[in-house]
Protein backbone atom coordinates (compact mmCIF):
# COMPACT_ATOMS: atom_id res chain seq x y z
CA UNK A 1 0.00 0.00 0.00
CA UNK A 2 1.00 3.37 -1.13
CA UNK A 3 0.51 7.05 0.05
CA UNK A 4 1.28 10.46 -1.83
CA UNK A 5 1.32 13.86 -1.58
CA UNK A 6 2.73 16.76 -3.94
CA UNK A 7 5.33 19.11 -2.33
CA UNK A 8 3.98 22.25 -3.31
CA UNK A 9 7.17 23.72 -2.29
CA UNK A 10 8.67 22.05 -5.17
CA UNK A 11 6.02 22.05 -7.56
CA UNK A 12 6.56 24.07 -11.18
CA UNK A 13 3.09 23.80 -12.36
CA UNK A 14 4.47 22.17 -15.52
CA UNK A 15 1.22 20.01 -15.82
CA UNK A 16 2.29 16.87 -16.17
CA UNK A 17 1.13 14.94 -13.22
CA UNK A 18 -2.57 15.82 -14.11
CA UNK A 19 -1.47 14.68 -18.01
CA UNK A 20 -0.59 11.67 -16.81
CA UNK A 21 -2.70 10.57 -13.88
CA UNK A 22 -5.88 12.92 -14.25
CA UNK A 23 -7.40 10.44 -11.62
CA UNK A 24 -5.05 11.35 -8.85
CA UNK A 25 -4.26 14.79 -9.36
CA UNK A 26 -5.51 18.48 -9.76
CA UNK A 27 -4.40 21.61 -9.72
CA UNK A 28 -4.91 24.81 -7.44
CA UNK A 29 -6.09 28.02 -9.75
CA UNK A 30 -2.01 28.46 -9.72
CA UNK A 31 -1.62 25.31 -11.02
CA UNK A 32 0.00 23.63 -8.22
CA UNK A 33 -0.37 20.00 -8.14
CA UNK A 34 -2.42 18.33 -5.06
CA UNK A 35 -3.92 15.08 -5.06
CA UNK A 36 -7.59 14.57 -5.48
CA UNK A 37 -8.25 11.70 -3.41
CA UNK A 38 -6.88 13.46 0.29
CA UNK A 39 -7.07 17.08 -0.47
CA UNK A 40 -3.39 16.18 -0.70
CA UNK A 41 -2.94 15.08 2.84
CA UNK A 42 -1.28 12.29 1.94
CA UNK A 43 -3.58 9.64 4.02
CA UNK A 44 -5.46 7.88 1.41
CA UNK A 45 -4.08 5.11 -0.15
CA UNK A 46 -3.40 4.97 -3.79
CA UNK A 47 -5.78 2.46 -5.62
CA UNK A 48 -4.56 -0.31 -7.01
CA UNK A 49 -5.61 0.27 -10.18
CA UNK A 50 -4.37 3.49 -10.52
CA UNK A 51 -0.69 2.43 -8.94
CA UNK A 52 0.57 2.60 -12.32
CA UNK A 53 -0.64 5.66 -13.75
CA UNK A 54 0.99 7.09 -10.33
CA UNK A 55 4.29 5.58 -10.43
CA UNK A 56 4.33 7.45 -14.18
CA UNK A 57 3.65 10.41 -12.88
CA UNK A 58 6.18 10.19 -9.79
CA UNK A 59 9.08 9.06 -12.18
CA UNK A 60 8.23 11.81 -14.68
CA UNK A 61 7.74 14.81 -12.19
CA UNK A 62 10.69 17.06 -13.40
CA UNK A 63 11.19 18.57 -10.10
CA UNK A 64 10.58 15.20 -7.50
CA UNK A 65 7.35 17.08 -6.08
CA UNK A 66 5.47 14.03 -5.62
CA UNK A 67 6.28 12.53 -2.53
CA UNK A 68 5.67 8.50 -1.99
CA UNK A 69 5.10 6.62 1.28
CA UNK A 70 4.53 3.78 2.34
CA UNK A 71 2.54 4.53 5.47
CA UNK A 72 0.06 7.58 5.42
CA UNK A 73 2.06 11.15 5.56
CA UNK A 74 1.61 12.46 8.98
CA UNK A 75 -1.08 15.69 9.30
CA UNK A 76 0.73 19.05 8.41
CA UNK A 77 -0.29 22.59 9.45
CA UNK A 78 -0.79 24.79 6.52
S1 LIG B 1 4.59 16.86 -12.46
FE1 LIG B 1 5.55 17.67 -10.58
S2 LIG B 1 6.09 19.79 -11.04
FE2 LIG B 1 4.62 19.12 -12.62
S3 LIG B 1 2.61 19.78 -11.85
FE3 LIG B 1 2.94 17.65 -11.15
S4 LIG B 1 3.87 17.83 -9.09
FE4 LIG B 1 4.05 19.84 -10.12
Amino acid sequence: MYYTKVNQDNCIACGLCQIISPDLFDYTSEGIAFTKMDANAGNAPIPAERFEAFLAAYRKCPTGAILRSESPFPATEQ
